[in-house]
């Protein structure tokens, strides 16, 4: 089958093999999935740029949605012909964290831990994030198979498994934003723009969108925001411009570039008893230094992992949200294209001129 593999540090370092395979039979609780969709995520292109210090082969891409075309014997989340979201997780199920509600913190299955599903030519090939969605199939866990309604558009669907998940869930279950509260965002690419809905939806007066790219500026004010703040030239200060809105700081900043200077600027921009969100992801060997006092004053800062998803109860829920109208997906998809559109869907998110490339493997 036809899949996408990564070889070295830089984005012309994966190819297009027509030679993949997935190894081995179905484990009792693993299920296979025909990628549909995948959406390319700036995750990938960390990945693919070795900020996560990753092995190789390997194969990228964790934004997907698909259908299911086999399941191991004792397989009771989902059935074949299913049309499911894949969660990155790839959680126990069991454990005390499973259980208790926080797959993320699943201790069984680590962050970062390494599966090599696939094969070319006999070389085994690692997956990236639990998934490896760039690829016509890949292997997963049955507990990171959720299953959605047929209705459903499986492109607007793979975006909630990473980049609606991760900004809503930021929102929705580590923030917890209120209504009234006072928002920023840094940052308004698929993330972002997820982030400033979800604000939305709780009710924030003020959602400050903060971003180097201008285009960004209508999706982010379509999404919810209420003021759009371009960061221009090297002198820009964000923590002023925010103040400058909001004089007394805002509730939450939500810092989704992956950036330690952003988030030490957000934690300069929030308000005393505000929250800083670190949703954006930099560097895995980063180390952040901020001003002692900008979080002293009874401020939180939030580590978050893919949003704090229980990708079992907040995937459902997202996707009703958008049958019924009130979340926005479709408007985030600014391309499809092939397992051959990768190259030029991580040039746009350089250039941060498009919000999302969503990529169909099966055509
Ligand atoms: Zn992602
Ligand atoms: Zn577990």
């Amino acid at each position: 089958m036809q899949g996408l593999i990564l070889e070295g540090t830089t984005t012309d370092s994966v190819r297009l093999s027509d030679d993949l395979e997935l190894v081995g039979a179905l484990t009792p609780r693993q299920v296979r999935v025909e990628v549909r969709a995948a959406g390319v995520c700036g995750s990938d292109l960390s990945c693919v740029l070795g900020k996560y210090h990753l092995p190789t082969p390997l194969v990228p891409g964790h934004e997907a949605a698909g259908v299911v075309v086999e399941t191991g014997a004792a397989v009771t989340y989902c059935s074949v012909g299913d049309h499911v979201i894949l969660s990155t997780f790839g959680n126990c199920g069991h454990c005390d964290d499973c259980e208790s509600g926080d797959p993320g913190n699943c201790t069984n299955s680590a962050l970062g831990s390494l599966k090599q599903p696939f094969a070319e030519n006999g070389r085994p090939v690692y997956n990236f994030a639990n998934i490896g969605a760039f690829v016509q199939q890949t292997t997963v866990s049955e507990s990171q198979c959720i299953p959605i309604p047929a209705a459903m558009p499986l492109a607007a669907a793979a975006l909630v498994g990473c980049s609606v998940a991760t900004g809503a869930g930021a929102v929705f279950n580590r923030a917890r934003v209120q209504i009234g509260d006072t928002v920023a965002v840094i940052g308004a690419g698929g993330v972002g723009l997820n982030v400033i809905q979800a604000a939305r939806l709780s009710g924030a007066s003020a959602i400050v969108a903060i971003d180097r790219a201008a285009a960004k500026e209508a999706l982010a004010r379509e999404f919810g925001a209420t003021d759009f703040v371009l960061a221009d030239g090297d002198d820009f200060d964000p923590v002023a411009a925010v103040k400058s809105l909001c004089p007394a700081g805002v509730h939450h900043a939500f810092e989704v570039v992956g950036d330690t200077a952003l988030l030490a600027q957000a934690i300069s921009m929030t308000r005393p008893g505000g929250n800083v969100a670190a949703v954006g992801v930099p560097d895995l060997g980063a180390r952040v230094t901020y001003p002692f006092l900008d979080l002293h004053q009874n401020k939180s800062l939030l580590g978050i992992r893919a949003g704090g998803a229980r990708p079992r109860k907040d995937f459902p829920m997202l996707v009703d949200l958008y049958l019924r109208g009130r979340l926005k997906l479709d408007e985030m998809i600014s391309h499809t294209a092939g397992l051959d559109g990768l190259q030029d869907a991580f040039d746009a998110l350089q250039s941060g001129t498009e919000a999302r490339t969503v990529l169909l493997p099966n055509g």
